[in-house]
Protein backbone atom coordinates (compact mmCIF):
# COMPACT_ATOMS: atom_id res chain seq x y z
CA UNK A 1 0.00 0.00 0.00
CA UNK A 2 1.74 3.64 -1.19
CA UNK A 3 -0.46 5.01 2.87
CA UNK A 4 1.80 5.25 5.60
CA UNK A 5 0.76 3.01 8.64
CA UNK A 6 1.21 3.06 12.03
CA UNK A 7 3.76 0.79 11.53
CA UNK A 8 5.48 3.45 9.87
CA UNK A 9 5.42 5.86 12.91
CA UNK A 10 7.35 4.98 16.04
CA UNK A 11 4.71 5.59 18.33
CA UNK A 12 6.34 4.63 21.73
CA UNK A 13 5.39 7.52 24.12
CA UNK A 14 3.45 9.37 21.68
CA UNK A 15 0.05 10.56 22.14
CA UNK A 16 -1.76 8.57 19.20
CA UNK A 17 -5.23 10.27 18.27
CA UNK A 18 -6.79 7.45 17.08
CA UNK A 19 -10.35 8.11 14.78
CA UNK A 20 -12.50 4.68 14.89
CA UNK A 21 -15.75 3.88 13.52
CA UNK A 22 -17.28 2.74 17.08
CA UNK A 23 -21.01 3.53 14.96
CA UNK A 24 -22.31 0.69 16.76
CA UNK A 25 -25.96 -0.93 16.79
CA UNK A 26 -27.06 0.29 20.06
CA UNK A 27 -30.75 0.09 21.81
CA UNK A 28 -32.38 3.14 23.92
CA UNK A 29 -30.74 1.16 27.20
CA UNK A 30 -27.48 1.18 25.41
CA UNK A 31 -27.14 -2.76 24.97
CA UNK A 32 -24.79 -2.70 22.09
CA UNK A 33 -26.63 -5.32 19.46
CA UNK A 34 -23.12 -5.61 17.25
CA UNK A 35 -19.84 -4.74 18.52
CA UNK A 36 -17.91 -5.94 14.72
CA UNK A 37 -16.92 -2.32 13.99
CA UNK A 38 -15.33 -2.02 17.90
CA UNK A 39 -14.07 -5.84 16.82
CA UNK A 40 -12.58 -4.91 13.68
CA UNK A 41 -10.38 -1.99 15.63
CA UNK A 42 -8.73 -4.18 18.23
CA UNK A 43 -5.77 -4.85 16.11
CA UNK A 44 -4.72 -1.47 15.78
CA UNK A 45 -5.23 -0.78 19.46
CA UNK A 46 -3.90 -3.86 20.79
CA UNK A 47 -0.59 -2.55 18.45
CA UNK A 48 -0.76 1.20 19.98
CA UNK A 49 -0.85 -0.64 23.50
CA UNK A 50 1.89 -3.15 22.47
CA UNK A 51 4.22 -0.50 21.42
CA UNK A 52 4.09 1.62 24.11
CA UNK A 53 1.48 4.82 22.81
CA UNK A 54 -0.93 6.88 24.85
CA UNK A 55 -3.84 5.73 22.75
CA UNK A 56 -6.42 8.67 22.46
CA UNK A 57 -9.92 6.74 20.73
CA UNK A 58 -12.61 9.27 19.12
CA UNK A 59 -15.62 8.26 17.56
CA UNK A 60 -19.02 9.20 15.96
CA UNK A 61 -22.24 7.26 16.92
CA UNK A 62 -25.27 7.98 15.75
CA UNK A 63 -26.64 11.63 14.38
CA UNK A 64 -26.90 14.07 17.43
CA UNK A 65 -26.58 16.98 14.76
CA UNK A 66 -23.95 19.00 17.02
CA UNK A 67 -25.78 18.31 20.53
CA UNK A 68 -25.39 16.56 23.54
CA UNK A 69 -28.32 12.69 23.56
CA UNK A 70 -27.78 10.75 26.25
CA UNK A 71 -28.93 7.77 24.32
CA UNK A 72 -25.88 8.52 21.62
CA UNK A 73 -23.22 8.61 24.78
CA UNK A 74 -19.84 6.59 24.10
CA UNK A 75 -19.99 4.76 27.95
CA UNK A 76 -21.48 1.96 26.61
CA UNK A 77 -19.17 1.68 23.60
CA UNK A 78 -16.06 2.02 25.78
CA UNK A 79 -17.07 -0.55 28.53
CA UNK A 80 -17.56 -3.20 25.77
CA UNK A 81 -13.98 -2.30 24.40
CA UNK A 82 -12.68 -2.79 27.99
CA UNK A 83 -13.84 -6.19 27.66
CA UNK A 84 -12.20 -7.12 24.36
CA UNK A 85 -8.95 -5.70 24.97
CA UNK A 86 -8.75 -7.05 29.03
CA UNK A 87 -8.07 -3.46 30.16
CA UNK A 88 -9.50 -0.24 31.78
CA UNK A 89 -11.05 2.22 29.03
CA UNK A 90 -10.75 5.72 30.46
CA UNK A 91 -14.56 6.99 29.15
CA UNK A 92 -14.26 10.88 28.76
CA UNK A 93 -17.75 12.74 29.01
CA UNK A 94 -16.10 15.50 26.54
CA UNK A 95 -13.86 15.11 23.01
CA UNK A 96 -12.52 18.77 24.14
CA UNK A 97 -11.44 21.15 26.41
CA UNK A 98 -9.64 21.45 29.64
CA UNK A 99 -10.90 18.40 31.57
CA UNK A 100 -10.00 16.40 28.10
CA UNK A 101 -6.34 18.02 28.21
CA UNK A 102 -5.87 17.34 31.83
CA UNK A 103 -7.01 13.40 31.82
CA UNK A 104 -4.70 13.49 28.12
CA UNK A 105 -2.33 14.97 30.36
CA UNK A 106 -2.30 12.44 33.13
CA UNK A 107 -2.22 9.09 30.73
CA UNK A 108 1.03 7.06 30.94
CA UNK A 109 2.08 4.56 28.37
CA UNK A 110 -0.08 2.31 27.60
CA UNK A 111 -3.17 3.72 28.18
CA UNK A 112 -6.72 3.92 26.99
CA UNK A 113 -8.64 6.76 26.62
CA UNK A 114 -12.05 7.05 24.78
CA UNK A 115 -13.12 10.61 23.85
CA UNK A 116 -16.71 11.69 23.76
CA UNK A 117 -19.29 11.57 20.68
CA UNK A 118 -17.80 13.48 18.28
CA UNK A 119 -20.96 14.66 16.56
CA UNK A 120 -21.86 15.89 19.89
CA UNK A 121 -20.19 18.91 18.49
CA UNK A 122 -21.26 20.82 15.64
CA UNK A 123 -17.88 21.50 13.90
CA UNK A 124 -17.07 18.18 13.94
CA UNK A 125 -19.61 17.46 10.68
CA UNK A 126 -18.75 21.61 9.62
CA UNK A 127 -15.17 20.79 9.58
CA UNK A 128 -14.82 23.51 11.85
CA UNK A 129 -10.37 24.45 12.15
CA UNK A 130 -11.45 25.23 15.34
CA UNK A 131 -13.07 22.06 16.76
CA UNK A 132 -10.41 20.09 14.78
CA UNK A 133 -7.54 22.13 16.33
CA UNK A 134 -8.71 21.45 19.22
CA UNK A 135 -8.76 17.51 18.65
CA UNK A 136 -5.85 17.74 17.10
CA UNK A 137 -3.70 19.51 20.43
CA UNK A 138 -4.52 16.77 22.35
CA UNK A 139 -2.17 14.40 20.76
CA UNK A 140 1.48 13.97 18.59
CA UNK A 141 0.56 11.59 16.15
CA UNK A 142 -3.27 11.02 13.98
CA UNK A 143 -4.25 7.75 12.83
CA UNK A 144 -7.11 6.78 10.54
CA UNK A 145 -8.89 3.76 11.04
CA UNK A 146 -12.16 4.81 10.58
CA UNK A 147 -12.80 3.48 7.24
CA UNK A 148 -16.63 3.74 7.19
CA UNK A 149 -15.95 7.37 7.98
CA UNK A 150 -13.69 8.00 5.18
CA UNK A 151 -15.85 9.04 2.70
CA UNK A 152 -17.06 12.18 4.99
CA UNK A 153 -14.99 15.71 4.90
CA UNK A 154 -15.60 15.90 8.60
CA UNK A 155 -13.06 17.39 11.22
CA UNK A 156 -11.83 14.22 12.96
CA UNK A 157 -11.26 12.54 9.24
CA UNK A 158 -10.08 15.71 7.28
CA UNK A 159 -9.61 18.91 9.50
CA UNK A 160 -7.00 17.19 11.68
CA UNK A 161 -5.14 16.51 8.84
CA UNK A 162 -3.65 20.10 8.69
CA UNK A 163 -2.42 19.91 12.31
CA UNK A 164 -0.71 16.10 12.73
CA UNK A 165 0.66 13.52 10.56
CA UNK A 166 -1.76 11.00 9.55
CA UNK A 167 -1.55 7.80 9.01
CA UNK A 168 -3.65 4.66 8.34
CA UNK A 169 -5.03 2.36 11.03
CA UNK A 170 -4.46 -1.44 10.25
CA UNK A 171 -8.10 -1.89 9.73
CA UNK A 172 -7.95 0.99 6.98
CA UNK A 173 -4.87 -1.07 5.72
CA UNK A 174 -6.83 -3.94 5.15
CA UNK A 175 -10.04 -2.13 3.91
CA UNK A 176 -8.03 -0.14 1.08
CA UNK A 177 -5.66 -3.55 -0.13
CA UNK A 178 -9.33 -5.49 -0.61
CA UNK A 179 -11.12 -2.48 -2.23
CA UNK A 180 -7.92 -1.79 -4.62
CA UNK A 181 -7.27 -5.98 -4.96
CA UNK A 182 -10.55 -5.60 -6.61
CA UNK A 183 -10.01 -2.49 -9.27
CA UNK A 184 -6.37 -3.05 -9.63
CA UNK A 185 -5.42 -6.90 -10.02
CA UNK A 186 -8.28 -9.20 -9.83
CA UNK A 187 -7.50 -12.83 -10.36
CA UNK A 188 -9.92 -14.11 -13.01
CA UNK A 189 -12.89 -14.71 -13.69
CA UNK A 190 -13.73 -12.19 -11.70
CA UNK A 191 -17.56 -11.20 -10.99
CA UNK A 192 -19.54 -8.78 -9.34
CA UNK A 193 -22.79 -9.50 -7.51
CA UNK A 194 -25.43 -6.64 -7.55
CA UNK A 195 -28.64 -5.68 -5.43
CA UNK A 196 -30.01 -4.05 -3.24
CA UNK A 197 -32.66 -1.73 -3.37
CA UNK A 198 -32.39 1.04 -5.55
CA UNK A 199 -29.82 1.62 -9.09
CA UNK A 200 -28.74 4.64 -8.55
CA UNK A 201 -26.97 4.21 -5.51
CA UNK A 202 -24.95 0.94 -7.42
CA UNK A 203 -25.10 2.66 -10.76
CA UNK A 204 -21.30 4.42 -10.14
CA UNK A 205 -20.04 1.10 -8.83
CA UNK A 206 -21.67 -0.66 -12.32
CA UNK A 207 -19.63 1.65 -14.18
CA UNK A 208 -15.99 1.31 -12.83
CA UNK A 209 -15.87 -2.01 -12.11
CA UNK A 210 -17.54 -3.30 -15.32
CA UNK A 211 -13.72 -3.08 -17.24
CA UNK A 212 -12.51 -5.09 -15.04
CA UNK A 213 -15.17 -7.73 -14.23
CA UNK A 214 -16.18 -10.92 -16.63
CA UNK A 215 -19.27 -11.22 -15.34
CA UNK A 216 -22.07 -9.38 -13.58
CA UNK A 217 -25.18 -10.68 -11.93
CA UNK A 218 -27.93 -9.15 -11.11
CA UNK A 219 -30.56 -9.53 -8.31
CA UNK A 220 -32.40 -7.28 -5.81
CA UNK A 221 -34.66 -4.71 -6.29
CA UNK A 222 -32.75 -3.05 -9.01
CA UNK A 223 -33.33 -6.00 -11.41
CA UNK A 224 -36.44 -4.46 -11.94
CA UNK A 225 -34.84 -1.51 -13.78
CA UNK A 226 -32.75 -3.88 -15.88
CA UNK A 227 -35.27 -5.88 -16.60
CA UNK A 228 -37.84 -3.34 -17.65
CA UNK A 229 -34.93 -2.27 -19.84
CA UNK A 230 -34.90 -5.12 -21.73
CA UNK A 231 -38.71 -4.70 -22.32
CA UNK A 232 -39.95 -7.06 -19.36
CA UNK A 233 -43.21 -6.21 -17.63
CA UNK A 234 -42.38 -5.78 -14.47
CA UNK A 235 -45.93 -5.25 -12.74
CA UNK A 236 -45.95 -2.91 -9.60
CA UNK A 237 -42.19 -3.29 -8.85
CA UNK A 238 -40.44 0.36 -8.34
CA UNK A 239 -38.46 1.31 -11.59
CA UNK A 240 -35.93 4.25 -11.71
CA UNK A 241 -36.85 5.15 -15.30
CA UNK A 242 -34.25 8.12 -15.10
CA UNK A 243 -31.45 5.56 -15.06
CA UNK A 244 -33.04 3.29 -18.03
CA UNK A 245 -31.09 5.11 -20.43
CA UNK A 246 -27.58 5.17 -18.46
CA UNK A 247 -28.56 0.89 -18.39
CA UNK A 248 -28.64 0.77 -21.94
CA UNK A 249 -25.36 2.51 -22.32
CA UNK A 250 -23.82 0.05 -19.59
CA UNK A 251 -25.23 -3.13 -21.01
CA UNK A 252 -23.75 -1.62 -24.70
CA UNK A 253 -20.22 -0.88 -23.01
CA UNK A 254 -20.31 -4.79 -21.10
CA UNK A 255 -21.16 -6.29 -24.79
CA UNK A 256 -17.78 -4.14 -26.15
CA UNK A 257 -15.71 -5.52 -23.25
CA UNK A 258 -17.41 -8.91 -23.06
CA UNK A 259 -18.58 -8.77 -19.81
CA UNK A 260 -21.50 -10.33 -19.46
CA UNK A 261 -24.30 -9.22 -17.67
CA UNK A 262 -26.89 -11.68 -16.43
CA UNK A 263 -30.19 -11.17 -15.02
CA UNK A 264 -33.06 -13.15 -13.42
CA UNK A 265 -34.70 -15.44 -15.27
CA UNK A 266 -37.22 -16.27 -12.52
CA UNK A 267 -38.19 -14.10 -8.87
CA UNK A 268 -40.30 -14.55 -5.92
CA UNK A 269 -43.03 -11.70 -6.69
CA UNK A 270 -45.39 -10.63 -3.92
CA UNK A 271 -48.21 -8.34 -3.63
CA UNK A 272 -46.64 -5.95 -1.08
CA UNK A 273 -43.10 -6.56 0.70
CA UNK A 274 -44.39 -7.09 4.18
CA UNK A 275 -43.87 -10.42 6.10
CA UNK A 276 -46.76 -12.63 5.33
CA UNK A 277 -47.41 -11.46 2.37
CA UNK A 278 -48.38 -14.29 -0.70
CA UNK A 279 -45.45 -14.71 -2.67
CA UNK A 280 -44.81 -16.68 -5.30
CA UNK A 281 -42.08 -17.69 -7.75
CA UNK A 282 -42.77 -16.63 -11.30
CA UNK A 283 -40.37 -16.51 -14.85
CA UNK A 284 -38.92 -13.17 -15.82
CA UNK A 285 -41.69 -12.78 -18.72
CA UNK A 286 -44.45 -13.96 -16.73
CA UNK A 287 -44.56 -11.19 -13.53
CA UNK A 288 -48.60 -10.63 -12.26
CA UNK A 289 -49.71 -6.97 -13.56
CA UNK A 290 -50.41 -6.22 -9.19
CA UNK A 291 -47.10 -7.86 -8.12
CA UNK A 292 -43.82 -7.04 -7.52
CA UNK A 293 -40.02 -8.23 -7.25
CA UNK A 294 -38.76 -9.11 -3.77
CA UNK A 295 -36.54 -11.55 -4.19
CA UNK A 296 -34.83 -13.60 -6.82
CA UNK A 297 -35.90 -17.20 -7.14
CA UNK A 298 -34.49 -20.59 -7.59
CA UNK A 299 -33.81 -21.21 -11.64
CA UNK A 300 -31.86 -17.87 -10.84
CA UNK A 301 -30.00 -19.48 -7.48
CA UNK A 302 -29.05 -22.27 -9.05
CA UNK A 303 -27.52 -20.26 -12.24
CA UNK A 304 -25.83 -18.02 -10.11
CA UNK A 305 -24.11 -20.20 -8.02
CA UNK A 306 -23.21 -22.05 -11.55
CA UNK A 307 -21.64 -18.85 -12.37
CA UNK A 308 -19.90 -17.93 -9.19
CA UNK A 309 -18.24 -21.61 -8.86
CA UNK A 310 -15.95 -20.80 -11.48
CA UNK A 311 -14.72 -17.65 -10.58
CA UNK A 312 -11.91 -16.62 -8.56
CA UNK A 313 -12.45 -13.23 -7.45
CA UNK A 314 -16.28 -12.19 -6.24
CA UNK A 315 -17.46 -8.81 -5.35
CA UNK A 316 -20.89 -9.00 -3.72
CA UNK A 317 -22.76 -5.73 -3.19
CA UNK A 318 -26.71 -5.39 -2.54
CA UNK A 319 -28.83 -8.26 -1.09
CA UNK A 320 -30.51 -10.07 -3.83
CA UNK A 321 -34.27 -9.94 -2.06
CA UNK A 322 -35.61 -8.32 0.79
CA UNK A 323 -33.55 -10.37 3.38
CA UNK A 324 -35.03 -9.21 6.34
CA UNK A 325 -38.41 -11.17 5.92
CA UNK A 326 -37.81 -14.63 5.96
CA UNK A 327 -39.43 -15.64 3.39
CA UNK A 328 -37.91 -13.06 1.08
CA UNK A 329 -34.30 -14.02 1.97
CA UNK A 330 -33.61 -17.48 -0.01
CA UNK A 331 -31.66 -15.55 -2.37
CA UNK A 332 -29.29 -13.52 -0.21
CA UNK A 333 -28.91 -16.76 2.33
CA UNK A 334 -28.02 -18.98 -0.85
CA UNK A 335 -25.80 -16.54 -2.72
CA UNK A 336 -24.19 -15.74 0.77
CA UNK A 337 -23.66 -19.43 1.52
CA UNK A 338 -22.18 -20.38 -1.86
CA UNK A 339 -19.75 -17.22 -1.57
CA UNK A 340 -18.52 -18.89 1.58
CA UNK A 341 -17.35 -22.40 -0.38
CA UNK A 342 -15.83 -20.43 -2.91
CA UNK A 343 -12.17 -20.96 -3.15
CA UNK A 344 -12.00 -17.41 -4.28
CA UNK A 345 -11.39 -13.65 -2.91
CA UNK A 346 -14.72 -12.80 -1.71
CA UNK A 347 -15.25 -8.92 -0.66
CA UNK A 348 -18.69 -8.08 0.71
CA UNK A 349 -19.47 -4.33 0.57
CA UNK A 350 -22.63 -2.35 1.90
CA UNK A 351 -24.02 -2.05 5.02
CA UNK A 352 -26.78 -4.44 4.55
CA UNK A 353 -25.25 -6.77 2.63
CA UNK A 354 -22.51 -7.03 5.16
CA UNK A 355 -25.53 -7.25 7.57
CA UNK A 356 -26.80 -10.06 6.02
CA UNK A 357 -23.55 -12.16 5.72
CA UNK A 358 -23.30 -11.48 9.46
CA UNK A 359 -25.94 -12.27 10.66
CA UNK A 360 -25.85 -16.19 8.72
CA UNK A 361 -22.82 -16.36 10.94
CA UNK A 362 -20.41 -16.66 7.39
CA UNK A 363 -18.48 -13.08 7.86
CA UNK A 364 -15.32 -15.43 8.70
CA UNK A 365 -15.63 -17.21 6.09
CA UNK A 366 -15.48 -14.33 3.68
CA UNK A 367 -12.08 -12.94 2.48
CA UNK A 368 -13.17 -9.48 3.63
CA UNK A 369 -15.89 -7.80 4.88
CA UNK A 370 -16.23 -4.18 4.45
CA UNK A 371 -17.30 -2.29 7.85
CA UNK A 372 -17.43 1.04 5.90
CA UNK A 373 -21.24 0.98 3.78
CA UNK A 374 -20.93 4.16 2.28
CA UNK A 375 -17.29 4.04 1.72
CA UNK A 376 -16.84 1.44 -0.39
CA UNK A 377 -19.47 1.84 -2.08
CA UNK A 378 -17.88 4.85 -3.36
CA UNK A 379 -14.46 3.68 -3.31
CA UNK A 380 -15.51 0.93 -5.87
CA UNK A 381 -17.00 3.76 -7.53
CA UNK A 382 -13.78 5.23 -8.29
CA UNK A 383 -14.06 7.86 -6.00
CA UNK A 384 -11.23 9.23 -3.82
CA UNK A 385 -12.38 9.48 -0.09
CA UNK A 386 -11.64 12.56 1.51
CA UNK A 387 -10.33 10.48 4.96
CA UNK A 388 -7.83 8.57 2.87
CA UNK A 389 -6.41 11.10 0.64
CA UNK A 390 -5.08 13.08 3.12
CA UNK A 391 -2.91 10.19 5.16
CA UNK A 392 0.80 10.43 4.08
CA UNK A 393 2.35 8.21 1.21
CA UNK A 394 4.68 6.71 1.77
CA UNK A 395 7.33 8.59 0.76
CA UNK A 396 6.26 11.32 2.22
CA UNK A 397 8.24 13.58 4.87
CA UNK A 398 6.21 15.64 7.71
P1 LIG B 1 -26.18 -2.34 0.81
O1 LIG B 1 -26.47 -1.61 2.09
O2 LIG B 1 -25.60 -3.71 1.04
O3 LIG B 1 -25.37 -1.51 -0.14
P2 LIG B 1 -28.65 -1.50 -0.33
O4 LIG B 1 -28.65 -0.40 0.66
O5 LIG B 1 -28.46 -1.14 -1.74
O6 LIG B 1 -27.56 -2.59 0.09
O7 LIG B 1 -30.00 -2.30 -0.27
C1 LIG B 1 -30.42 -2.97 0.87
C2 LIG B 1 -31.90 -3.09 0.88
O8 LIG B 1 -32.38 -3.53 -0.34
C3 LIG B 1 -32.35 -4.09 1.90
O9 LIG B 1 -33.02 -3.42 2.94
C4 LIG B 1 -33.28 -5.00 1.13
O10 LIG B 1 -34.47 -5.30 1.82
C5 LIG B 1 -33.59 -4.18 -0.10
N1 LIG B 1 -34.04 -5.00 -1.21
C6 LIG B 1 -33.45 -6.06 -1.75
N2 LIG B 1 -34.19 -6.58 -2.73
C7 LIG B 1 -35.29 -5.82 -2.82
C8 LIG B 1 -36.47 -5.84 -3.64
N3 LIG B 1 -36.63 -6.77 -4.56
N4 LIG B 1 -37.39 -4.88 -3.46
C9 LIG B 1 -37.22 -3.94 -2.52
N5 LIG B 1 -36.16 -3.86 -1.72
C10 LIG B 1 -35.20 -4.79 -1.86
MG1 LIG C 1 -27.46 0.28 2.34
Amino acid sequence: MQKKTVRDEDVSGKRVLVRVDFNVPMDQSGTIEDDTRIRACLPTITYLIDHQARVILCSHLGRPHGRVDEHLRLGPVGRRLSELVQRPVEVLREAVGPGVVRAVSEMQDGDLVLLENLRFYPGEEENDPVFARALASLADLFVNDAFGASHRAHASVVGLAAHLPCVAGLLMEKEIEQMSGLLEDPARPFAAVMGGAKVGEKIGILKNILPKVDLVLVGGGMAATFLKGRGVDVGISPVESDRMALIGTIMQEAETLGARVLLPEDLVVAGSLEAGANARVVSAGQIPADCMIADIGPLTIAAFTKELETCRTVAWNGPMGVFEIPQFSNGTTSIAQVLAGLNATTVIGGGSTAEAVTQLGLAGRMTHVSTGGGASLQFLSGKVLPGIAVLADRETHH
